[in-house]
């Protein structure tokens, strides 16, 4: 068969899977020059950005309004901020852990240390000086409970301020059931239409991920060249062990245990919004992809994906908070400084705090790994030694970000009985 032919024939996420495999070879090629194809990439970020924030108020809002139900949506709540909690605190440990028992630091040549600490320096010097702008410590939690209350919702969205927009959604759609009468009912049906409309909008703009996935990742390829990646090998190769063990074994468990389904039946619902994360390194962009995951592909209910998932991308990064504990081990390690088992309990706390306060867009864990560092009193300028890296190590924890909040929501509806559909329509269905 014509082997164009046969492309177009293949299910989306293969077709996805050969643009992200083809941007190597073509980043490869390219080196720098890769660039002049990333606005292909960012073209299709911005695409899928574009569904985010009528995605979530619209969908929120309506789910709130159809649960009708406070108490359950208290339970709800409650059940999904004690998961991202549980995971989050768990994926920390496995990257001390690992840390702690390979030591990725303890071998990093004097020399390689000085020239990554020399080419890094303005970089770092850039995200430290971003970091000191955001509360630290009490200040932080304090700030961060504040500002999910929004002054003015019209702000909120159009700035894309998550948490505000989830606040103001719940809060209107249970004030629309208040309504007397039937009076609430055209503004649920007008946000339903206005949710299935962007959810049409996902699958027409998937249509172009194969594409943006290969800019991507090429430009990636060639702007970062695989020549970092050996000097850093094991430092990176610890996150990403720590990634992979986190993935297979608590999610896994997770699924089976609370969610009714088996492992791999959910990895493959969920793998289009993997692929995505992988390439964009961003949660939020990512969120449209994941909701249509977890709603068509898992059977989760629209009540409760629209909640889970736009709060997990805000509030649960596992990944980061792991590459988190790994870096912060690493650093230490270098600079010849010992964590006693209190720094690491700290870390443990500061990397949760910075995961819930940090919104999920590309290179974010980095600028926050500073606040973890600082209380350590550890040196800041330690990150300028694994920004090579941070890249490739962003896409994948991204990607773990957004599977935790997958897993959230499968639990949650499985044991709200708000598992629509069995699970094995997963096969026929989209993206
Ligand atoms: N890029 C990550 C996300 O969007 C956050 C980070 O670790 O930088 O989930």
């Amino acid at each position: 068969m014509n082997p164009v032919k046969a492309f177009m024939r293949t299910r989306l996420h293969t077709k996805i899977l050969i643009g992200l495999v083809a941007g190597v070879p073509v980043g490869l090629l390219l080196g720098p020059r890769a660039e002049h194809i990333e606005f292909l990439g960012r073209l299709f970020i911005l695409l899928i950005r574009m569904i985010v924030v009528p995605l979530v108020f619209s969908s929120l809002f309506v789910g709130t309004a159809s649960l009708g139900n406070i108490r359950k949506l208290g339970r709800i709540g409650a059940k999904t901020v004690l998961y991202y909690l549980c995971t989050t605190a768990i994926a920390i440990t496995i990257g001390l852990l690992l840390g702690n028992a390979i030591q990725p630091g303890s071998g990093l040549e004097e020399s390689t240390k000085s020239e990554l600490l020399e080419s890094y320096s303005t970089e770092a010097a850039q995200k430290i000086e971003i970091a000191s702008q955001r509360p630290s410590g009490a200040d932080a939690i304090v700030e961060t409970l504040i500002r999910i209350v929004p002054g003015n919702p019209i702000a909120s969205l159009a700035e894309e301020n998550m948490l505000q927009i989830i606040f103001f959604a719940l809060l209107f759609g249970i004030a629309i059931t208040l309504v007397p009468g039937n009076k609430g009912q055209p503004a649920i049906d007008f946000f339903e239409a206005v949710s299935e409309g962007m959810i049409q909008l996902v699958h027409i703009v998937m249509k172009f991920a194969p594409i943006g996935v290969l800019a991507l990742i090429a430009a990636v390829v060639g702007k970062f060249g695989v020549d970092i990646l050996f000097s850093l090998l094991k430092y990176a190769l610890v996150v990403v062990a720590g990634l992979v063990l986190h993935m297979v074994f608590i999610y896994s468990g997770a699924v089976r245990l609370f969610g009714k389904i088996g492992p791999l039946e959910f990895f493959r619902g969920i793998r289009p919004a993997q692929l995505i994360a992988f390439s964009t390194s961003s949660s939020n962009a990512t969120l449209p992809v994941t909701m249509e995951c977890a709603e068509e592909n898992l059977g989760v209910s629209e009540e409760v994906s629209s909640f889970v998932l736009p709060l997990g991308a805000t509030i649960n990064m596992d990944g980061t908070a792991l590459y988190q504990g790994v870096a912060a081990i690493f650093i230490a390690q270098v600079y010849g400084l010992s964590l006693t088992v209190g720094d690491q309990i700290t870390i443990v706390l500061m990397a949760t705090l910075a995961s819930i306060g940090a919104a999920g867009v590309p290179g974010i864990g980095i600028i926050t790994l500073t606040m973890v560092l600082q209380t350590l009193g550890l040196p800041l300028e330690g990150i300028a030694l694994i920004l090579g890296v941070d890249r490739i190590l962003d896409m994948c924890r991204t990607t773990v970000n957004i599977t935790g909040d997958a897993s959230a929501a499968l639990v949650v509806a499985a044991t709200e009985g708000e598992l629509e559909r069995p699970s094995r329509e997963a096969e026929g269905a989209s993206p």
